[in-house]
């Protein structure tokens, strides 16, 4: 089943099916955070994307090593250490472990390997080194450049002819406008390694075919990255790696689409920029890798209200359900080995590996989630049979179900914590609190004893313009939000 996988290939701008350089393994590369300032949504979009590719992949039965690095030296970086009194090194560190934090509060489990440039400074220099010799790249006043020229490939993954590049870097010391920095010349005050060529340090895209190659080899399976990477950031690893190694650098390229927010690029100067740890605020971890997920990873995504509110709407909906059937399972304990729904059970797996198979459709696979909670909550109300009978069908849909939430870490939460904890939110955004509506509650049964439904009918509507329902349970009355 694993071997029906079809990836869609920047390289070549199809979908291929994937074929791992050793089978059943793959070695995956993603591009990850410049460490200088907290963490924002759009790292949190790629984050989750890679984690949950990496999951689908170990699901679908390959043994999977996954590196993603931090960029731990940088103009910014650098910038921000002078503007704050503090070493390039001590903010790095600072940011790794302050987004590592954002990361996990998301469920976004680590990496084999996170490596930070600065660790791999000598295998840098060595990479370098072999470009110089081989001439692939050149020195000038004691920066080395990469000599695009000399590489003829140049431009087969952005597409992009020699003539139609713009220069993406500024330095007096280039042959050629597209030529790029692989060791920079250090600057007075700027941390710096001694090197063959003088004290400098790395050029950015070096770090990445370097610790890509050191801990996934020459050749990897795939590389990952956000589309606005693919040039000159990825381009230039190619061109790198291919000019030392003489293979391919990577078979397969996967390029997530970028979150905007209200249609616009996220930007602080536009005040639609949002953190990792402003959203975690307003949004459940679950609710906002739903969000991701109900999107084509290779598209954009945008982040507006709407968008939340109608995963939000979602995601507490199938807590419920699955609130509902954990009660069941404790009240009626299965005990016989019935299964009353076997094509929806065998269905849960089959769906989702169809839909995972197909380049990692997490949107269809969301869509077959809400298929079958619309099953179960039918099989729920049904009258017959009777609920002891049911619950063996519902252990199975529960275990089923769980195998396939917890590749995309979501609905894996104790579902009555998740709603009381949902509530909570909601109450505090709607200035309202339970105790308030315990009154009306009470109020409402005072007046129904009186015969006064008038009164007891305006309370509910008052409640309801709250953005509250009351429901007469066997259990007695019972209060829920409502979501619109
Ligand atoms: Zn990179």
């Amino acid at each position: 089943m694993a071997n029906a996988l079809k990836i869609y290939n920047t390289l070549s701008r199809q979908l291929e099916p994937f074929k791992p350089i050793n089978e059943n393994e793959v070695r995956m590369y993603a591009c990850g955070i410049t460490v200088y300032d907290e963490s924002h949504v759009g790292h949190a979009s790629q984050a989750i994307i890679f984690d949950a590719i990496r999951n689908i992949l170990k699901y679908l039965g390959y043994k999977v090593s996954y590196v993603r690095n931090f960029t731990d030296i940088d103009d910014k970086i650098i910038r921000k250490a002078a503007n704050t009194g503090k070493t390039a090194d001590e903010i790095a560190t600072f940011y790794i472990e302050d987004s590592s934090k954002d990361l996990a509060a998301l469920k976004v489990r680590p990496a084999d390997h996170e490596p930070r440039v600065t660790d791999h400074v000598p295998d840098i220099i060595e990479f370098i080194r072999i470009l110089v010799d081989k001439g692939s790249a050149y020195v000038n006043n004691h920066e080395v450049l990469f000599d695009v020229e000399k590489f003829t490939e140049y431009g087969k993954l952005s597409r992009q002819k020699l003539d139609q590049l713009v220069s993406t870097e500024d330095t007096p010391n280039k042959r050629n406008p597209w030529d790029f920095s692989l060791w920079k010349p250090a600057k007075e005050g700027e941390p710096s390694w001694e090197s063959p060529w003088g004290p400098g340090r790395p050029g950015w895209h070096i770090e990445c075919s370097v610790m890509a190659g050191k801990y996934l080899g020459k050749t990897l399976d795939i590389h990952g990255g956000g589309l606005d990477l693919v040039f000159p950031h990825h381009e230039n690893e190619i061109a790198q790696s291919e000019a030392c190694n003489g293979q391919p650098f990577s078979n397969y390229w996967i390029h997530n689409g970028l979150v905007m927010v209200d249609g616009r690029k996220m930007a602080k100067s536009l005040g639609n920029f949002y953190t990792i740890k402003d959203i975690l605020k307003k949004f459940h971890p679950d609710i906002i890798r739903f969000t991701v997920f109900s999107n084509h990873y290779s598209s954009n995504i945008d982040f507006a209200e709407a968008i939340f509110t109608t995963s939000s709407k979602r995601v507490y909906y199938f807590y419920k359900t699955l609130n509902t059937v954990d009660q069941l399972l404790k009240t009626f304990p299965p005990d016989d080995d019935s299964n009353l729904l076997p094509e929806v059970i065998t269905g849960i797996q089959d769906g989702f590996r169809e839909a995972v198979l197909d380049n990692f459709n997490t949107a269809r696979a969301l869509a077959n989630f809400s298929e079958l909670f619309t099953q179960v909550n039918a099989f729920l109300s049904a009258p017959k049979p009777k609920m002891k009978q049911k619950t063996n069908t519902l252990r199975l849909f529960r275990e089923e179900f769980k195998k396939i939430a917890d590749v995309l870490g979501i609905f894996d939460e104790d579902p009555g914590v998740f709603i009381k904890e949902f509530k909570r939110k909601f109450l505090a955004e709607h200035n309202i609190t339970a105790a308030e509506i315990d009154e009306k509650i009470t109020a409402r049964a005072g007046a129904k004893k009186n015969k006064d439904y008038e009164t007891a009918d305006k309370i509910c509507e008052q409640l309801k313009e709250r953005k509250i329902m009351l429901q007469d349970t066997p259990q007695g009355v019972e209060w829920d939000v409502i979501l619109d």
